[in-house]
């Protein structure tokens, strides 16, 4: 029972991935997104055109968006502008507090809610203690330090035999 929660709904190789359509099969009409290699680099302080247009491109298919960042607020702040999307900063996940307001600020069910990000420790279990379905993504970075490499091995078993969408 326990298992369930550190274990991702659904695997993707990254967000791109996460297409409207593939989100429509799924019933889903909002997203939570991390941002800290989930969405761009730790160092990239402001979203790529690639970025923006896959943004759009979720908009325009009538998709609400949001970020929950455990990151500082100038960081969340200065990602998000040109982008306008609704965030929680410093959210303190695990604690599924940030993405419970994304989901009253979406004014949707949390079974039409998704959350997106590359850790099993805080995303994973924050999206799952706020009762909604997570998708991991691969980290874009994959080289990290010594604390994440750690981190890394530990969620080797919550995220053994996933199948994973997209491009490898
Ligand atoms: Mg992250």
């Amino acid at each position: 029972m326990l298992f369930k929660f550190f274990r991702p709904d659904m695997a993707f190789c990254d967000v791109y991935t996460i297409s409207p359509e593939a989100l429509s099969e799924l019933s889903v009409k909002g997203v939570v997104f991390d941002i800290d290699n989930t969405v761009a680099p730790y160092e990239v302080e402001r979203p790529t055109d690639e970025m923006k247009n896959y943004f759009a491109n979720l908009r325009d298919a009538g998709i609400k968006m949001a970020f929950v960042s455990n990151n500082q607020g100038a960081r969340v702040t200065a990602f998000n502008e040109g982008l306008g999307l609704f965030y929680v900063c410093k959210a303190g996940k695990p604690s599924p507090k940030g993405i419970r307001k994304c989901i009253a600020h979406f004014g949707l069910s949390p079974d039409e809610v998704l959350a997106v990000g590359d850790q099993i420790f805080t995303d994973c279990l924050a999206a799952h203690r706020a009762g909604i379905r997570f998708a991991i993504v691969k980290p874009i970075q994959p080289v990290e330090s010594k604390f994440f490499k750690i981190k890394r091995f530990f969620e080797r078993p919550f995220v053994k035999k996933l199948d994973w969408r997209g491009k490898q």
